[in-house]
């Protein structure tokens, strides 16, 4: 009974709503609650109970949530505390082992959520520098514990919090960033990622500094730029941008609403041996930019599209669908025959299925032929669960236009 773990805190399912979690799926949803007792507080570990009474969960209670608790461990036996929350970093970290040896990088995830059975919990790696961003109640309940954790299996020598993403307002809890442990390298963070240096905000930058879900995407796209004219488009930090130079693009346009992120960019480009006069920046909203490059008679040989997230649930999914459709529209018409268009989606109300065809309703309206390929999702130390496909949220096509 778990009795070992406190007194009894439970959660009793309606009858029928177990499905989900028989199939492994970490997410309790608050209508599938019939009622909770013991009055467990916010993150507190919960034990979920069939309506019949049968265990199927220890998990982590969030009252003000839709995600009511999230799955910790489906073993009655085991104990939630910060002895189990080691030896899932344990776990995450040994998993990622041997991720990075051949690819001249030294950041990458190391938790990534449900999929690594830390619900809520995302840790970053910068170099010696370690980002913890919690995201849940559950994680939060245990923030003292995760962070002495991964003090102790990274050896890392500086820990920053970047507890602030939007999703904490849905689980009650108040935006938090700072140092927890060290402090940070006087001369600012700075990373490697296939060969290629990167300064990282990670005090303010997005995420917990950098994408890092689009390393081995950033790589192949390097590997297509020979000899090409490429527009990068929300080019953030420059990940796209270098990867291209480093590739030997003929030019390379990179385009940003956000000044700061254009500082960034040019900033990592400096830091690299990289021709700088073959680099074009510029601070635009793509949608208005790219009917500007269109009305220009501009054209590219290979066009990258990463726009921030339109639809982070299915709610949304129909505005997003109309955003989508009007880049990819516009950029088709850029390309010149036979050139690529690599396009993005991290959002996860749009499906691998439905991205595919906004794809190809926007070829259709901009009447040129087009053909997938190849296909991309997150790097591998972004793992995707396969009873939580809310883990796949990353996906984009390449595109050939005849
Ligand atoms: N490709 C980047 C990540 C892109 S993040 C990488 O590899 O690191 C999305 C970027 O889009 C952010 O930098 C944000 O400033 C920018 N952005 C958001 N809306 C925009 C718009 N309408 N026009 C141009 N840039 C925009």
């Amino acid at each position: 009974m778990g009795l070992s773990c406190g007194p009894m805190k439970q959660l009793i399912l309606k009858p029928g709503r177990e499905k989900s979690l028989e199939r492994r799926h970490p997410w309790i949803f608050s209508g599938a609650v019939a009622r909770v007792q013991g009055e467990p507080g916010i993150g507190d570990a919960v034990a979920v109970r069939a309506a019949g009474g049968a265990f199927l969960a220890w998990a982590a209670f969030s009252p003000a949530s839709q995600i009511r608790a999230r799955v910790w461990s489906w073993h009655e036996a085991e104990c939630i505390d910060g002895n189990l929350l080691r030896a899932r970093l344990h776990q995450a970290l040994a998993a990622r082992e041997r991720l990075l040896a051949a690819d001249d990088s030294d950041a990458m995830r190391l938790v990534h959520g449900e999929s690594d059975g830390l619900p809520g919990v995302i840790i970053d790696r910068y170099a010696d520098v370690v980002v913890l961003q919690l995201l849940s109640a559950g994680a939060e309940r245990w923030r003292d514990e995760l962070a002495a954790a991964v003090r102790e299996l990274t050896g890392c020598a500086c820990i920053y919090e970047r507890s602030d993403a939007d999703v904490r307002e849905l689980e009650g809890l108040p935006a938090r960033s700072g140092l927890l442990h060290g402090s940070l390298p006087a001369a600012g963070v700075q990373m490697r990622e296939h060969g290629l240096v990167y300064g990282v905000d990670v005090a303010q930058g997005h995420k917990t500094g950098f994408y890092l879900d689009q390393r081995d995407n950033r790589k192949r796209i390097g590997a297509l730029a020979r000899g090409r004219d490429v527009l990068n488009c929300f080019c953030y930090s420059g990940g796209f941008t270098l990867n291209a130079l480093a590739g030997a693009a003929k030019s390379v346009l990179s385009v940003d609403s956000s000044a700061d992120a254009l500082a960034l960019a040019r900033d990592n480009l400096g830091r690299n041996a990289l021709d700088a006069s073959r680099a074009e920046w510029q601070e635009a909203d793509v949608f208005k930019y790219l009917r500007v490059l269109r009305d220009q008679g501009r054209s590219f040989d290979l066009i990258v599209l990463d726009p921030p997230k339109f639809a982070p649930t299915a709610a949304f999914a129909e505005k997003a669908a109309r955003g989508y459709k009007d880049i990819n529209l516009l950029a088709l018409k850029l390309l010149r025959p036979g050139g690529l268009l690599a396009s993005f989606s991290c959002s996860g109300g749009v499906s691998a299925e439905l991205f595919q065809k906004i794809l190809a309703g926007a070829a259709l309206d901009a009447d040129v032929d087009a053909a997938i390929v190849g296909r991309f999702a997150a790097a591998a130390d972004h793992p995707v669960l396969l009873s939580f496909p809310e883990g796949d949220y990353l996906k984009g096509l390449l595109v050939r236009r005849a």
